[in-house]
């Protein structure tokens, strides 16, 4: 059985305070936001990291880029901004190996990130 946390929340074992979902894809608030809006938007299939995805997962990763913009919209981000990350792998800071989308907004983020 799929250990992972991000699985375990597509199939409902653990709550989440979810905005969107589809047969694909959910969207759910971050439990420890970084900014007042702090989505994640993650594929219900495992897929570890986006080293993983495949050329067969293209259309999904697609299909979650379009859930961003409509999570954003629903947020109403779309206007003032938001930013979109995916951590890979250790330096980058990737704690949940679960492909995420993490949707960031609300609030006048800086650059370069840390
Ligand atoms: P990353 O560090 O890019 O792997 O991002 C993982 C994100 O998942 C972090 O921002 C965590 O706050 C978030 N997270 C971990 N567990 C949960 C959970 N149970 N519900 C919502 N967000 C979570
Ligand atoms: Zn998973």
């Amino acid at each position: 059985m799929c250990g992972c946390i991000f699985c375990k929340m597509a199939s409902r074992e653990i709550p989440a305070n979810i905005l969107y979902e589809d047969d694909l894809c959910m969207v759910f608030e971050d439990i420890n936001p970084q900014a007042p809006i702090h989505l994640l938007v993650i594929p219900k299939k495992h897929i570890t990291s986006l080293n993983d995805a495949g050329d067969e997962d293209g259309a999904l990763l697609g299909h979650l880029l379009g859930a961003v913009a409509r999570a954003a919209k629903e947020k109403k981000i779309d206007g003032s901004g938001y930013r979109t990350v995916i951590n890979t792998n250790a330096e980058a800071g990737q704690t949940v190996f679960h492909l995420h989308i993490h949707v960031l907004g609300g609030r006048r983020l800086g650059w370069p990130p840390g």
